[in-house]
Parts: structure tokens; sequence; C-alpha cells
């Protein structure tokens, strides 16, 4: 029987002048029993969703399952936040455009050890748990790899009892639904709200008001002091939605606030009365557009001005938020440091620095020495990326037309801060047009990276490799500048979701061998490299891998109609559709290997059975990532029923990669896709979770790639392809594509197979602009790493052959990238940036 769940033995009613017993007595979780979690079940059935257990939809009985399980975690919710608003200790705050958290009824019943129960409880109402978990849609209020990071950051923070709130956006549609017509992605809009969302706490009272446009002006305050202050134009409501965020096994519960957007007035009611209807509700469109939809993109921002209203609109509120509901009343700003670090993921909520300034030199009325003094120890700034083209502008325009206060605030941030640079350089004016934060070409503008690095007191990459590019190649006058600023976190994914509940079976083999505490300290996996030399434990995990492939087939039989052969090596590429990954090399790769086979140079049988397994997302505007979709659907399908093939080579391209469908490709892979160009994947997260779920990865020397392959060695990793200095000579040398095409036979019969329109009914002219590309105009040179990608792959063959050889490699890649873990993550934060001890 699990432990009971219990509840701090404190009152949480302690105010108001209350008398009575029942309002002094401490809230307490109902009993973790069979019995006291069906009765709270039931009644939350009966009396919050107004239905019998008989007449209920199954919508109904997860609803309620949900209020269940939150009811159990609420004690030790109110309790933290009563407990930390007595300590006020240093808290992160999170500031994330993006958090892409996945299902959260199965991880919120785990952190509360309440599964067992929970199982056995709705067993006994005849309701079947898994039928329950299954009609949870995810909130996809995130991207890729960014977002994830941050729902794995707030994750270990809760598990490791760091306070900590996550601020964000809520959004009304997340990121869209992927859908196929004919071999072509088709977007459709995510209402993940359309059922209701059982797992937030909306709390319309607290609404803030964001302002925007209007002017500023001068005047001399009571003191004689000239100031400046912002008239806006027009205001809207930003609406606190709160999450509960529990730790593992911990009895901890953060928060995670996320902001929607409302009208300040409903509708003009005169103008609704004299019959302009459409006229009436305007405004409120207009307002409430805000936190409608997440941008779809991934890599390489838009520019647009409700962009900047979102950034701008969820910051604003996380600031005054916390200064006002969490800080409270009588803190002393100049303090503010020893209480808060915003921690900037990505330049999204980079607007935050000039608004923080305008809140303490307006608002608050400090002078600006002192304003900027604080603000700079408040800040520490994370970039994401190494592609010129990903890092954030903002229009001067633009910007000033909707911030026009913090246009000014930042125009004098970067005068000291160049004035500061020529004091240390001199007239170094071709330094000083490189390091300013308003750029003049092709317009002028405002560089958010630029901004994030002078007023962040940590500006951190988020892998060794990315690192040391940023501060050689992206901001080196920066890293000149200040030196000591810049500083590495690599990246890493929480145990608890990609391990635990996504391979349970893995979990249970790994807990057998080493106990429990893995979950907590993933280092501890170490432990497994002796069992990777036992037969039996081989044998066992083989066992898994193979019953991870029967579940996942099982998955994609229902949703897509695939078959997974449990005989094939499945061979995984799941990531955002982006040429610097390179899914085009992958897509090379079959096309050789088809090709091979349907010229008769190379028997059917004489290849290795693979399952290649894509999933991507493209960003709608993006017509190269969305004919690489097309094209990867039309090579499956002509692959798929070709009678030659024998079906030795399969391709399966299930649509809207999200991270429930992650969480059941993951455990099943044998193989691993990180084949990015060096030098261009900031990090990769994808890579770890399945090296943490014993996929052997074939990689470049990328991102997180490096640090993987030298944990796990390079027995067990195939490396292949160009080092970054190799890129940066060979492109500085000229890149020629066409020579490659000349020079090797299977990349030329590959491309004229696809340019020959053996994949478009003959048409030629569908794919031709992927053709062209690859030969005459790609930044990513796919056909440089060609060659050196097939003989890897010929390498993977090899290896795949002794199967337990294979298993051996797989156990060890699981032992050695407990480093992964982002609970390390966030220990390295916490070192290196925030100082933000635990409070147990
Ligand atoms: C982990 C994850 C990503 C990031 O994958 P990369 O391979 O690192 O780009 C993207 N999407 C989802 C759903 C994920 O779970």
């Amino acid at each position: 029987m699990p432990e009971e769940a219990t509840a701090s033995a404190a009152p949480i009613v302690h105010a108001l002048g209350a008398t009575h017993p029942l309002a002094l007595a401490p809230v307490t979780a109902p009993p973790a029993s069979v019995d006291g979690f069906v009765r709270e079940f039931l009644h939350n059935l009966n009396f919050e969703l107004g239905v019998s257990l008989s007449a209920s939809s199954v919508n109904d009985r997860y609803l309620a399952l949900a209020q269940t399980v939150r009811d159990y975690l609420m004690a030790r919710w109110l309790d933290d936040q009563r407990r930390l608003s007595e300590i006020k200790p240093k808290t992160v705050c999170y500031l994330s455009a993006e958090y892409l958290l996945g299902r959260q009824l199965d991880n919120n019943l785990l952190a509360a050890r309440l599964t067992d129960v929970a199982t056995e409880a709705l067993a006994a109402c005849g309701v079947s748990l898994e039928e329950l978990r299954e009609i949870e849609v995810e909130p996809g209020l995130g991207n890729g790899g960014l977002g994830r990071l941050a729902a794995c950051f707030i994750d270990s923070l809760a598990t490791m009892s760091v306070p900590s709130i996550g601020y964000g956006i809520r959004y009304e549609y997340g990121i869209f639904r992927q859908t196929f017509v004919d071999g072509q992605q088709v977007e459709q809009p995510d209402s993940w709200l359309r059922l209701g969302s059982p797992w937030e706490f909306p709390h319309p009272e607290a609404a803030q008001t964001i302002s925007f446009g209007g002017h500023t002006e001068k005047y001399v305050d009571d003191d004689g002091v000239e100031r400046s202050r912002w008239i806006p134009g027009w205001n809207v409501l930003a609406v606190p939605y709160n999450y509960m965020v529990p730790g593992y096994h911990n009895g901890r519960v953060n928060t995670l606030r996320l902001w929607r957007a409302v009208a300040t007035s409903s509708f003009d009611l005169r103008v609704f009365n004299s019959g302009d209807y459409e006229e009436a509700v305007r405004a409120q469109t207009y307002a409430e557009n805000i936190s409608k939809v997440l941008y779809p993109e991934d890599s390489t921002p838009q520019g647009k001005e409700l962009r900047l209203q979102q950034q701008y609109f969820f910051v604003a509120a996380s600031i005054s938020d916390f200064l006002e509901n969490v800080l409270g009343d009588g803190v002393e700003l100049e303090k503010l440091p020893s209480r808060v670090i915003f921690q900037l993921n990505d330049t999204h909520p980079v607007i935050a620095v000039p608004e923080l300034m305008r809140v303490l030199l307006d608002e608050r009325r400090l002078d600006w020495d002192d304003a900027w003094a604080i603000t700079q120890q408040c800040f520490a700034y994370t970039c994401h990326t190494l592609l010129p083209e990903a890092l954030e502008v903002w229009s001067v325009d633009l910007l000033g037309r909707l911030l026009p206060r913090h246009l000014e605030i930042i125009y004098r941030i970067n005068e000291e801060f160049l004035e500061a640079v020529r004091e240390r350089f001199g007239d170094d004016e071709m330094r000083i047009r490189n390091m300013s934060i308003i750029g003049e070409h092709p317009y002028r503008s405002v560089r958010m990276a630029y901004l994030a690095t002078v007023a962040g007191a940590k500006v951190n990459g988020v892998a060794e490799l990315h690192s040391q590019l940023l501060r050689d190649k992206v901001l080196p006058d920066f890293d000149e500048f200040y030196p000591g600023k810049f500083t590495n976190v690599t990246n890493g994914v929480t145990p608890r979701r990609f391990i635990r509940l996504a391979n349970p079976d893995l979990a249970s083999l790994i807990t057998e061998a080493l106990g429990a505490g893995w979950t907590i300290d993933l280092e501890r996996l170490r432990g497994l490299e002796a069992y990777a030399e036992d037969p039996e434990f081989r044998a066992k995990f083989a066992a898994v891998k193979a019953s991870n492939k029967r579940r996942l087939s099982d998955v994609l039989h229902v949703r897509d109609g695939f078959d997974v052969s449990e005989d094939h090596m499945l061979d995984v590429m799941v990531k955002r559709l982006h040429e610097y990954k390179r899914q085009m090399l992958k897509v090379l790769h079959i096309v050789t290997e088809y090709e091979g086979i349907a010229s008769g140079r190379v028997a059917a049988s004489a290849v290795q059975p693979r399952t290649f397994v894509f999933g991507a997302k493209a960003a709608p505007g993006y017509i190269m990532a969305k004919r690489i979709i097309h094209l990867i659907n039309a090579v499956g399908k002509v692959v798929n029923e070709d009678p030659r093939v024998e079906g030795r080579l399969k391709v399966l391209f299930p649509p809207n990669y999200n991270v429930t469908l992650a969480e059941r490709l993951i455990p099943a892979a044998d193989l691993s896709e990180q084949i990015s160009l060096a030098g261009k994947e900031a990090s990769g997260t994808g890579n770890m979770k399945f090296a943490l779920n014993g996929a052997l990865t074939v990689g470049t020397d990328d991102g997180a790639n490096v640090e993987i392959r030298q944990l796990v060695g390079d027995d067990n990793f195939f490396l292949f392809g160009m080092t970054e200095p190799e890129v940066e000579a060979l492109w500085a040398k000229g890149y020629r594509p066409a020579d490659f095409y000349q020079q090797d036979d299977d990349l030329r019969r590959a491309i004229d197979l696809i340019a020959s329109g053996a994949f478009s009914d003959g048409d030629r002219s569908v794919f031709e602009p992927i053709v062209s590309n690859l030969l005459y105009d790609d930044r990513f040179m796919v056909l440089a790493d060609y060659s050196s990608y097939i003989a890897a792959q010929a390498q993977v063959d090899a290896a795949y052959a002794d199967q337990d050889a294979w298993t051996r490699s797989a156990i060890l890649n699981i032992a050695r990238c407990g480093f992964f873990s982002s609970d390390r993550s966030m220990r390295d934060y916490i070192d290196r940036i925030w100082h933000t001890p635990p409070v147990l």
C-alpha cells in the first residue's frame, strides 16, 4: 500500500478573525485509501459535475478524477504558499513565453503517490484509469524544445523544493494540430480548452491592468526632480490562471501562473444598442486576441505587433504580480535582488528589462543609477540559438508606437552602455556599432539579445559547445567587455516524465536493480554499468524494448492505422521540421536504401529490416519545411507499397508529434537521429530523452550530442559528419554541393530518383525546389555530410546484427547519461546564476 498522503499540521486559515474550529483546522488531504479515494471521486462526480456515475461520460469521469487528484495536492499547495509568504526566500521567476507541459493527470498522480490507489479505486467503480488517461488533451502551449525545457525545469524546481514561479501565457489555442492531406501538412486549431481544463484555477479578481500605446511626457516631481511618465493609449486586463506544479514525492507544490488577456470593459453598450454589433465588440476582440494563439514558429521570429503585445503583456503582468503579491509591502527595493531572479527564457521576455526599470523609476521613484543597479542583478538570460536569423529584433517604429516609455529607457540604457564601451576601448566606431543595442540595418531596431546581455547578471548557453560558440562567434565583444558574465548550463530532461511515466517497464527494471532513488538522483544510473555485463539483465532489457515496440504498435494502429514489426530496427527522427535539423539527410538515406533495392543492385533479403519513424511539425509559413514533409510522406508511400522491398523498409510519419506521442515513441526506439549541421543545434533535448531510454544515437558533433558522446563513449555512439570548425572552413572556402553530387554515385542516384518524379507520380516539378535547394543553395550542407552519414548507417546495421552487443550499448547509454537530468541543470543554474537554495 502506498504511503498516506499527509498534510502539514499548520492551519491555513489564520486570519480574518476566524473563531470556528473548522476554519482554524488545517486543510488536510483526504485519506489516501481506496475507500477514501472512491468517496472523493464520487463526490466530485456528483457535486462538482452534477452527474451520477451511471449517467457520466468519459469526460465527466476524467474531470472528476482530476479534481480528486487536485484535492489531494491542495493542502500542500496552500501550505507551501503560506509558508513561503512567511519565510520570504529568494525566488526564481522563470519567464517563458512557452510551456509545453504534456498531459497532467499521470504526472500528478505519480507526484502525489496516488497511482495505485486511484487505479484500484476506479476499478472498484468499474472505471478504467487507462481510458481516462487517454481522453486528456495535452496543453500544447509551446512549439518544441524551448517550451518543453521550461516544463522540465519547473518539474525539477518543485522536486528540489526550490521556491519558484513559472510565468507565461495561457494561450486559448496552443500549437496547431497537424494533419496530412495527400501527404501535405494541414493545420487545425488546437482547442485544448473545449472540454474544460480541470487543472487551472482562474483568479479574475487578481487581474492586472496592462497598458499599451499613447505617449510620454516630462514633468518635475514634488522634490524638484525631472521625471518621465507614460500616458498610455489603451489597456487590457491580465487574468492569472494558476496551475499546480507538484514535486515528486516531496510534498511540495509550486505554482505555474499563466496570464489570459481580457478586455477592460466588455463592450460599448451604446454602440451595440445603435445596431453596430461588430463595432461594439471590436475593441474587446482586439484586446482578447493577445492570448488567443501561440505563434507556431520555431527558430525564426516573425516581428509581428501581436507578438510584441504578447511578450509585454505577460512580463508586465508577472513583474507587477511578483512585486505586489509575492514580495508584498515594506520591502526595500534595494533588497530586491536578494528576493528574486527573473530568468529570461530566450529573448521573448526581454522587454521585462525596461519594464522593471519603468516601474522602479516612474512608479517607485528611484533614480536612474539605483534602478539600473537593481535591475542588473535581477535578470539572467538564456540564449537558445546560434542562427543569426533567430536573434529577435524589434523595429524602433513598432516598439516606440506600442511602448513609447520603454523605448526611451532602452535608448538611455544603450547610451550609458556605449559610453562605458568608449571609455574602455576608445572611439572604435566599428566596435561601437557592432555592440549597440540599436541596430541601423536594414532598419532601426532593438536587438533584444544585446539588451538581455547588457542587463543580465549572467548569460548562458545551453550546451558546452553552444556556450563556447556564443562567446566566440555570436557575442564576442560582449564576452570581452564583461569577463565572467558568460556561462554554460547544459540542458536536461525530467526523468519523472521521460523515464518513470513514459517507460514504466524500464523504470521497474532499474528500480529492481538499483532501488528507487534514481528518480531524483539520476547519477545513480551509473550502477547499471555492471548490469550491462549481465546476460540475464540484458535479456530483461531486450524484453522491455520489445514490449515497448508492441505498445507503440498498438498506439499507432489505433491512431493512424500503422503497424510496427518487432523484428525491425526502430529508427526515429522526431523534432520540429527545420532545414538545420536536416530531415533531408535522413530522406536521402532512405531513398538510397530504397534505390539500391528497386534497381536490383541490392537484394532486399540482404537489407537489415528497419522502420523509419518521423514526427515533425513545420511552421505554417515555412514553405521549404512543408515541402520536406510532403516529400517524406511521398517517399513513405512509394517505399511502403513497393513489393520489391518485401516489407524490409518501412517509413511511418504519424502526424501531430507532441509530448504525448514522444512518450510512446522514445521508449520503443533503437536508434536516435540527431543529425543537425555542426554548430547549428544549440543543445537538443530529444537526444537526451532517447539516450536515457536506451536508444543509440547516430549524430553529428553538435549541441549536447558532444557531451552525450563523451559520456557514453565512442563505442556506444555513431558519430559522423563535419565538426564545427570543418563546417566553417568549407563555408569559407566555398561550399559547392554539385561537386558532391557529381562525385558520389549513391548520392547522385538518390537525388536523381527524387528529381525524376518517382515519388510524385512522374511530376518532376513537385520536389524540384528541394532538389535545386540541395544542389545550389543549401546553407546546411546536407550533401557535404551525406557520404559520412551513409557510412555511419552501415556501421549501425552491422552493430544491430549483434543484438546482444547492441543491448549492452543501450544499457551503457542509460547508465552514463544521468548527467542529463533537468535536476542537474537546475543545480547548475542555482550554483552559477541564481543562488537560490532549496527551502524544505
Ligand atoms: C523534447 C521535445 C522536443 C525537442 O526535441 P529536439 O530533438 O531537441 O529538437 C520537441 N518536441 C517535443 C514534443 C518534445 O518532447
